[in-house]
Order: structure tokens, then C-alpha cells, then sequence
């Protein structure tokens, strides 16, 4: 009995299946782009994520 190996997304916590990932750590391009952004002092902002989730538009 195999079970595929899950790893947490370090962005959103979600479970992900390691070898149907192509974002290694992550659970979808978003999250990467998104931890990457925290590395670069959040200089980085995610445009258009209009499909990641209901946040509110503080600025
Ligand atoms: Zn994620």
C-alpha cells in the first residue's frame, strides 16, 4: 500500500501531493509567487488574484 507523500504549502498550509507538483513546497504557482514575495520585503505584489480568495482591499 503506497501513499503518496503530502507536503504542507508553506503559503496556505494546504496539503499537496509532492510528485503532481510541478512548484515543489508549494501547492500551486500563486503560493510560490506569493512566498517569494514575502522574501523580497513583499516588494513583490500578486496582481489580478482576483480567483485566490475573498481578502479585503487594505492597502
Ligand atoms: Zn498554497
Amino acid at each position: 500500500m503506497t501513499q503518496a507523500k503530502t507536503i504542507p504549502c508553506p503559503t496556505c498550509k494546504k496539503e499537496s501531493k509532492k510528485e503532481e507538483n510541478s512548484f515543489y513546497l508549494f501547492c500551486s504557482e500563486q503560493c510560490q509567487l506569493i512566498d517569494l514575495g514575502q522574501w523580497m520585503d513583499g516588494k513583490y505584489l500578486i496582481e489580478g488574484s482576483d480567483s485566490f480568495s475573498e481578502t479585503d482591499e487594505a492597502e
